[in-house]
């Protein structure tokens, strides 16, 4: 099937035939996708939703009205009263309104070639749908790398949140998908007419936000590590981000399989975050030096570059596999408490997501010198033969 245009998304809703019948599961939903570098309509499989206009399932279960507001003073306050003691309360105090599941609606549609899907009646329950969709597809590409049964849980999607972050401003974000750890959950905000794709139908940004969900569970989760007790220094909590934002973008692209996969919302981090250009750290993107910006995402990009050219011979699913394989390595080395913490170095963590790699064979040895050419002294630490 051909892809078709957004500007024929209108022509598609005037064919939509009937509403769906209650208790009846789809089988599909029609949700915006891209292909060949273009947004494309396409028919999505969503074999783990359980009810339709709730767009509740074994992969993701929506919200829509909830409201966080984070305010610093109050939460200092807070702090003192006694009433903000762990993550838990934290999370009671920020969480205005938990919010609920939607009721959205969706006509069945019978489109030539295409077979029968249901598609959203409005833009949100679209966008709900390719949400959910493209939730659906980074879980079970992660499954299939082996991902740990306790990380299978739905992923918590607050859609259209109202979030304010007064450390920013006092108006509520727009334009913005992330995963938010207090949450356990997938933020999706207003989005605004413009010319760039919403988050919400991007699906390598969504599979990006996934991956940080991933992290969330096997670093901290697994362990019953709250975020409070792994506040490191700030160096290290800086290179933990940063390779947790290069792993990320290494599945986004991987998922869609698109190395550019940002760029259709964000053009301007088409180059910058591109996973197919070749990088190797250099000194600056390292605390300590005098040109350091704390940039994460430019430091992860090296991650992301190394693990992409690995996958651009070896395929995006044993890299998958391998860098699940690295995310175990750095659980059992990472230090759980702020008191057993030694600094950490940028090396030393690509070095342990090498040992997830190289317990394939196949990649042991191209894992070997990408890795060391992109962090000298990676592949020696990893036990290398070089
Ligand atoms: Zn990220």
């Amino acid at each position: 099937m051909p892809p078709l245009r957004p500007s024929r998304l209108l022509t598609l809703a005037l064919l939509a035939a009937s509403c769906a019948p209650e208790g009846q599961l789809p089988l599909a939903v029609v949700a915006l996708g891209e292909a060949d570098g273009a947004l494309s309509l396409e028919v999505r499989p969503v074999g783990t939703l359980t009810h339709l206009s709730s767009l509740q399932g074994e992969a993701a279960s929506l919200r829509v009205g909830a409201r966080v507001n984070l305010d610093p003073v109050a939460i200092q306050e807070a702090i003192f009263r006694g009433e903000v003691v762990d993550d838990q309360s934290l999370r009671a105090f920020i969480l205005k309104d938990e919010g609920a599941p939607p009721a959205a609606r969706f006509d069945l549609s019978e489109l030539e070639g295409w077979g029968p899907a249901y598609l959203g009646a409005d833009l949100h329950a679209f966008s709900m749908a390719s949400a959910y969709a493209a939730v659906e597809g980074a879980r079970a590409r992660a499954i299939s790398w082996g991902l740990r049964p306790a990380c299978h849980a739905p992923l918590p999607i607050y859609y259209d949140l109202h979030y304010v972050d007064h450390s920013v401003s006092p108006h509520p974000l727009i334009d913005d998908a992330a995963y938010f750890d207090l949450l356990g959950g997938l933020m999706i905000l207003p989005f605004s007419p413009g010319e760039t794709l919403p988050a919400a139908l991007n699906p390598g940004v969504l599979s990006h936000e996934y991956a940080h969900a991933l992290w969330d569970c096997l670093l901290n989760k697994l362990q019953g590590t709250q975020a409070v007790d792994r506040a490191l220094d700030p160096a290290s909590d800086f290179l933990l981000r940063a390779l947790n934002e290069g792993l990320a973008d290494f599945v986004g692209a991987g998922v869609v399989g698109r190395p550019r996969y940002l760029a259709s919302s964000y053009p301007e981090l088409r180059e910058r975050r591109d996973v197919s250009t070749r990088r190797a750290l250099s000194p600056e993107l390292l605390p300590g030096h005098p040109d350091f910006v704390a940039d994460p995402y430019a430091l992860g990009a090296v991650y992301a570059a190394a693990l992409w050219e690995l996958s651009e011979g070896a395929g995006v699913d044993p890299v998958g596999a391998g860098m699940l394989r690295g995310l175990d390595q750095l659980r059992a080395r990472l230090p759980g408490k702020i008191e057993q913490a030694a600094p950490l170095d940028a090396t030393t963590l690509a070095s342990w997501v090498l040992l997830g790699l190289r317990a394939d064979l196949a990649l042991d040895r191209p894992a070997c010198e990408i890795f060391e050419r992109a962090f000298p002294g990676a592949g020696e630490a990893a036990g290398c033969a070089l």
